[in-house]
């Protein structure tokens, strides 16, 4: 259901960008990081039954997935994250900032009709 409300998200945010009602979403871009916690399994497979009807119906879907990588705040090591609570892979310490992974936004939209 986590997925679902995502996609509402999705849908509606497209729906602002669209001014005029000839208008559609003909492709859009999402960035979903590996660790957003967002599925991108069941994200595909409720998208199209969740967007028909809506501006994204039949829309081409590219999403791209940036991997995980934090910076360690004991040695400043740069590792890469395969889960959030995985530690330094230098030092061990759990402590972190976290450079990427962690994104969900939509890139860009191609609208019709300009
Ligand atoms: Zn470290």
């Amino acid at each position: 259901m986590h997925e679902l409300s995502i996609v509402t998200s999705i849908i509606k945010t497209s729906e602002k960008e669209i001014t005029d009602k000839n208008e559609r979403v003909l492709e859009i871009f999402l960035e979903i990081g590996k660790l957003s916690g967002i599925e991108i399994a069941s994200l595909n497979f409720i998208w199209e039954l969740a967007t028909k009807g809506t501006v994204l119906q039949d829309s081409k879907v590219t999403i791209a997935q940036p991997e995980g990588k934090a910076k360690c705040l004991d040695c400043d090591f740069e590792y890469h994250l395969e889960k959030i609570y995985d530690s330094c892979t230098k030092c061990n310490s759990p402590f972190k900032s976290i450079i990427s992974g962690k994104e969900f936004k939509i890139n860009k939209l191609v609208i019709s009709n300009r």
